[in-house]
Order: C-alpha cells, then sequence, then structure tokens
C-alpha cells in the first residue's frame, strides 16, 4: 500500500486565507447587507498598466501566425526579459549579473517554497516570525521539523523573531543555521532591513557557510532612497545569497503569473554552484513561463510601462499613509506602511488577534489579517494592506476610528 508523506499531517488547521474567507462568508451570509470592506488579503486590484495589456495583446497576435508562433520556450525564460530585467532592476542599482544567473518562473511562491529541494533534506533552517508562511511551510512538508508545539511552534527550527522593540529586525540565531529566509520589506509587518542590517546578515552567512534566501517580492514599495532594493548591493552577497523577485506586487501579476529568482555562479556550497542545481531543477520539473506573459513582463521595465507601473504602486502607498496616519492619530500602535504596502496594528495588550478578526468584522464590517497566521510571533498583532480601492480604504479606516476600539 502507498504510504503518504506524513510530514503534511504535521500542519495545523487550514491555510490562514481560507479560514479567514471562511468567517467573512458566514458572516456575509447571515448579514446580506452588510457592506463588507476588505483591507486583508495581499492581494491587487488596480488593472495591469496600458503597455503591459498592449504589449501582451502583441505577443497574442504573434501566437496567431505560423511564422511568429512559439512553443515550448526556454525553461530558464526568453532573454528579452532576462535581459529587461537585468537592466531595469539591477544594473541601476550598480549590480551586474549574468543572464544565466536570472531564472523567470511563474510565482515567487513557488520558487520560495521549491527552493529548499537542492538542499539537504537535514539542513537546518532559520525563519523569521512573524512573516510569510511559505518558508515554513514548505520545510514542514519537505520533513526538515519535529511536531508542532503547543507554543505554536515547530520543533527544530530556529525562529527569528521581530518584535516592537527590535524594530521586526531580528537578531543573528544563537544557534547555527544552514538556511536564513529573510522577507525585506517584510509581510506582515512592512519593515525593510536597512544596508548596514543586510551587511550584518551577509558577513554571518560569509563566516558561517549559511545560505540567504532573500524574498524581495516588494522591493518596489520601498521610498527610503538609503534602502537597498537588492541584497546584491551589499558586497559579497553573490557568495551567500539566492533573490527572490515577483512582478506580482509590483506590476498588478498576481492573476498573471510572472517571477524571478537569481541564483549568482559564485554561490557554491559542498563545492558545486548552486546555479546548476536549479538549473537543474527547474528543467527537470518547470517548463517556462508563457511568452505573452513574458512580453507583457516585459514591458514593465519600458519607458512608459515604468511610469504606469509606478503611478499603481504610489496608488497603494497612498492608501498606506491614510491607514498608517488615520490609526495613529486615532491612537493606534502601527507600523509599516512607509516603505511597504503593509500597516502591522499593536493591538491592546491582551487581544487575541484572531478573536480580534472577529470584532473588527461585527463592528466595522472591516476584513484584516490575525498576527497569528504568520506566525506565533504575530499575536497581538494585526495585518491591514493598502491593496483596497482608495474610497473603501478611506471608509474602512473612518469606521475603525469611530469605532474606537483602542
Ligand atoms: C505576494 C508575495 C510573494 C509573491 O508571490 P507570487 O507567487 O509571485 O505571486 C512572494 N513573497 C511574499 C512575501 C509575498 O507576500
Amino acid at each position: 500500500m502507498a504510504q503518504i508523506n506524513t510530514s503534511y499531517l504535521k500542519l495545523p488547521g487550514s491555510y490562514l486565507f481560507a479560514e479567514i474567507k471562511r468567517k467573512v462568508d458566514a458572516y456575509q451570509k447571515e448579514h446580506p447587507d452588510a457592506d463588507i470592506i476588505r483591507l486583508g488579503i495581499g492581494d491587487v486590484t488596480r488593472p495591469l498598466a496600458p503597455a503591459v495589456i498592449a504589449a501582451m495583446h502583441a505577443a497574442v497576435d504573434e501566437m496567431a501566425d505560423s511564422a511568429t508562433f512559439r512553443g515550448y520556450g526556454p525553461e530558464q525564460g526568453y532573454d528579452f526579459l532576462i535581459n529587461a530585467i537585468i537592466a531595469g532592476e539591477y544594473r541601476p542599482r550598480g549590480v551586474e549579473l549574468d543572464p544565466c544567473e536570472v531564472f523567470v518562473s511563474d510565482g515567487s511562491k513557488c520558487d520560495v517554497g521549491n527552493i529548499q529541494e537542492i538542499f539537504s533534506p537535514t539542513a537546518s533552517v532559520a525563519i523569521g516570525d512573524p512573516v510569510y508562511p511559505v518558508y515554513l511551510d514548505s520545510n514542514v512538508m519537505a520533513g526538515r521539523t519535529g511536531e508542532f508545539r503547543s507554543d505554536g511552534r515547530f520543533e527544530g527550527i530556529t525562529y527569528l523573531t521581530g518584535t516592537a522593540e527590535n524594530g521586526f529586525v531580528p537578531a543573528l540565531p544563537e544557534r547555527p543555521v544552514d538556511l536564513i529566509y529573510l522577507c525585506s520589506p517584510n509581510n506582515p509587518t512592512g519593515s525593510v532591513l536597512s544596508r548596514a542590517e543586510l551587511e550584518k546578515w551577509v558577513r554571518y552567512a560569509g563566516e558561517t557557510g549559511a545560505v540567504i534566501l532573500f524574498d524581495s517580492a516588494y522591493s518596489a514599495y520601498i521610498r527610503d532612497p538609503e534602502l537597498p532594493r537588492t541584497i546584491y548591493e551589499i558586497p559579497g552577497a553573490e557568495e551567500v545569497a539566492i533573490e527572490f523577485k515577483s512582478f506580482s506586487k509590483t506590476a498588478g501579476f498576481t492573476g498573471v503569473r510572472c517571477a524571478f529568482t537569481v541564483v549568482p555562479r559564485a554561490l557554491k556550497r559542498d563545492g558545486v554552484s548552486l546555479n546548476s542545481l536549479w538549473n537543474r531543477r527547474q528543467c527537470t520539473k518547470f517548463n517556462g513561463v508563457s511568452y505573452v506573459v513574458q512580453r507583457g513582463a516585459e514591458a514593465v521595465y519600458s519607458p512608459a510601462g515604468a511610469v504606469q507601473t509606478r503611478e499603481a504602486v504610489d496608488y497603494y502607498m497612498e492608501n498606506a499613509r491614510i491607514i498608517r496616519e488615520g490609526l495613529s492619530a486615532a491612537g493606534c500602535t502601527v507600523f509599516g506602511g512607509e516603505n511597504a504596502p503593509y500597516i502591522w496594528w499593536k493591538l491592546p495588550a491582551g487581544l487575541d488577534s484572531m478573536n480580534f478578526t472577529v470584532t473588527l468584522l461585527k463592528t466595522c464590517q472591516v476584513v484584516g489579517t490575525p498576527g497569528v497566521g504568520f506566525g506565533p510571533g504575530g499575536e497581538g498583532y494585526f495585518r491591514l494592506t493598502a491593496f483596497g480601492d482608495r474610497d473603501r480604504t478611506v471608509e474602512g479606516v473612518d469606521r475603525i476610528c469611530r469605532a474606537g476600539l483602542v
């Protein structure tokens, strides 16, 4: 009889967003007239940039003609997109990459979930807390953890806890680790690692042989010119770090699907280039992103596309400002929202974040995300996102302020 991968059974409950959706749906069913404002899920709402739409239309037309039709493309992505990424994303920051170091994919979620495959099953792992749940869950599935404990943590994982006291910038691990997941700008706290912080991590990885898995899905939201947009701005990072970036939040591609991962050739462990391992993995298990989508992604870096996608990011960042300043003025303690589309709200002491989700839904008909969904370190916090419609965001903030929840 076939046996299952019992590591999956260690994962507690359902995926957080599904659980909240269930609660909201139940509430809407009971109150059909309730005007619910969604400031919860991290999905974009603005339409694709006109330059992206035009490029995708043109690519569709190419597919309609046998002279320009394309079948399977390179597993790593088309050169036109890889070159546009290097020229548009890295060169302006003083980072030079070889095209073979960039792997185009259909999403950072898959890449950050799959990257662990190229490391030993016994690799020890350090993960932020609170953070995007994919890093932890993918390592649980791969069997790198013990059991889920009653304190909300897995045995065998090193948690890098971000708190208001440390500015949500975790300290270096106390015991040696092999893999370090960093998310900056951070989902959910909205904190960003400074150059000095990143230098500290790069130095640590260089000294210990650890590999940093740097998820930078929100780098387009960084406003402070002093903050690094890519870890490769830090000297030596090419020997210790893999970087993940996505068009999802940058250019509204959550439904279109396109991202990329940088695995430098200089990054070697056990004498082997991780670039060659990831290339082997992708060629075996992945067949590339559609031509039409890659043309759309390329257009993000065109002069018009850059301006238009920037406008959408600006729109969200204005929402972030409205939430941040509105809640602050009402006496709430909030973090983030300055270089990230997330506002991390510290609930009054003793409030349970999952219960608060229901309270907020019932009193304000506003949906947000309980901090505990991002790890036990998120308990006592609540995440609001800037991805909503402007008027709805203003209205949501207004309702929260009027309800006097703090
Ligand atoms: C949204 C998000 C991503 C992007 O995932 P895609 O699969 O590219 O849509 C990656 N990392 C974090 C932390 C995110 O919040």
